[in-house]
């Protein structure tokens, strides 16, 4: 019964701490909102000016009085979840990068080897057919050149 109390308190206290750790979160990007109404604090000030409820001053993060130990705990939560996650998104942007290059590189080394081949062939077979077509003009050649000369002496 002790411990299922004592649990509660964690879990409550744990609760809290993460809700003051999503305000710090949003306040980050837009002002530092008062814990008691949610209008813009001025940095230090003991009291807010829209409601003039009394503010205590963690690294530039209000809170109310008496809540200074928690804040400073959720900053330092912010900053580890902050850290979790770019260590994350990095580790994620590098897979995607080695993924995107596979897809893309994969097919365009084996494209460039594929044409390669294709081309080898096709070069070697005209450089057959190119030989195989010298050799049989020549053969002609040879044949017609003493044709020729007989066609000369009988003009003579
Ligand atoms: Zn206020």
């Amino acid at each position: 019964m002790d411990e299922n109390f004592r649990d509660l308190i964690a879990i409550q206290q744990l609760h809290a701490t993460q809700k003051l750790a999503q305000q710090v979160a949003q306040s980050n990007s837009k002002g530092k909102p008062c814990p008691y109404c949610g209008g813009d604090a001025i940095p230090n000030y003991e009291r807010c000016k829209n409601c003039a409820s009394p503010l205590s001053w963690v690294e530039d993060h209000p809170c109310k009085p008496g809540e200074e130990k928690r804040l400073t705990q959720s900053l330092a939560e912010a900053r580890v979840l902050k850290e979790a996650q770019e260590k994350r998104l990095r580790k994620k942007t590098k897979w995607v990068a080695v993924f995107l290059l596979l897809i893309v590189g994969l097919p365009l080394v084996s494209f460039a080897i594929v044409k390669f081949v294709i081309v080898r062939g096709i070069q070697s077979d005209i450089a057959a057919k190119v030989e195989a077509l010298k050799s049989s003009e020549s053969e002609g050649a040879e044949g017609a050149t003493p044709s020729a000369g007989k066609s000369k002496s009988k003009d003579d």
